[in-house]
């Protein structure tokens, strides 16, 4: 297992375990948003990526993702919501979890933070969207606390990957940013940068996950803006990655 994990940031391969599907999209793969930058082709894009997961683009689980802490348990009734028109996605939404196969869970990003859980002995799986607000409000705490009432998920068991997102090198931030983050913040002369990965990282091991288990994809959104949008670098046309998992 530990050696697989990794595999999750190898799109289109997903995870050896034969029980997961779970990759994110690179730029190549075209805009997957049907609410931000030029969605015409989104659908076509989603359908060229998710195919070779073998996964059916109608049946992706969108929310409308509003920046909050809310985390949604997902059935089969919620399959195929937000997959072909934004209107059906799940409201005021940033995370989701299922113990239920089937049911490929959709987040969209452009510098966000795509946070990945696994936990095999139920087996359950979460999908969560993490950018500075949501990472304050601990969003990650939410989640696994969601999957311990519902899945009696044990935290030294999960298994923790981390998509694209904009870093520490690239993430400029405002002073202010001291009175919300007790990690995670890098200073570079008079300059302050956020390290999304760091304090979501550092918010799972407090949870008790272990070290090992947590798997960082390592890509910057603006640093390598050639292979991912970047909401920052490329401003309000920035299309979006899509990251996705699935139990089989
Ligand atoms: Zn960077």
């Amino acid at each position: 297992m530990l050696k697989l994990a990794p595999k999750v940031f190898n799109p289109p391969d997903s995870l050896n375990d034969p029980r997961l599907s779970s990759a994110f999209s690179r730029r190549a793969y075209g805009n997957m948003s049907l609410s931000y930058g030029n969605a015409e082709g989104a659908l076509d894009n989603r359908k060229n990526f998710l195919s070779n997961l073998n996964i059916d683009y109608k049946d992706l689980i969108c929310a409308k993702q509003a920046h909050g802490n809310n985390i949604r348990y997902v059935n089969a009734e919620d399959k195929g919501r937000g997959a072909l028109a934004y209107a059906t996605a799940i409201e005021d939404t940033d995370g989701f979890i299922t113990d239920l196969k089937g049911l490929p869970l959709a987040i969209f990003t452009a510098d966000c933070l795509s946070i990945f859980l696994y936990d095999p002995q139920r087996p359950a799986i979460s999908l969560i969207h993490a950018g500075w607000r949501s990472s304050k409000e601990n969003i990650v705490s939410r989640a696994i606390k969601l999957m311990q009432d519902k899945f009696h998920t044990r935290p030294e068991q999960l298994f923790a990957g981390f998509g694209p997102a904009i870093r520490g090198c690239c993430y400029e931030v405002s002073a202010e940013f001291k009175n919300y983050f007790s990690s995670g913040l890098v200073e570079r002369g008079s300059r302050l940068y956020l390290d999304l990965a760091g304090v979501n990282k550092q918010q799972l091991l407090d949870l008790g996950l272990r070290g090992e288990n947590i798997f960082d994809s390592g890509f910057c959104t603006c640093c390598a803006n050639s292979d991912f949008f970047s909401f920052r670098k490329e401003g309000a046309m920035s299309g979006r990655m899509l990251s996705v998992m699935m139990l089989r």
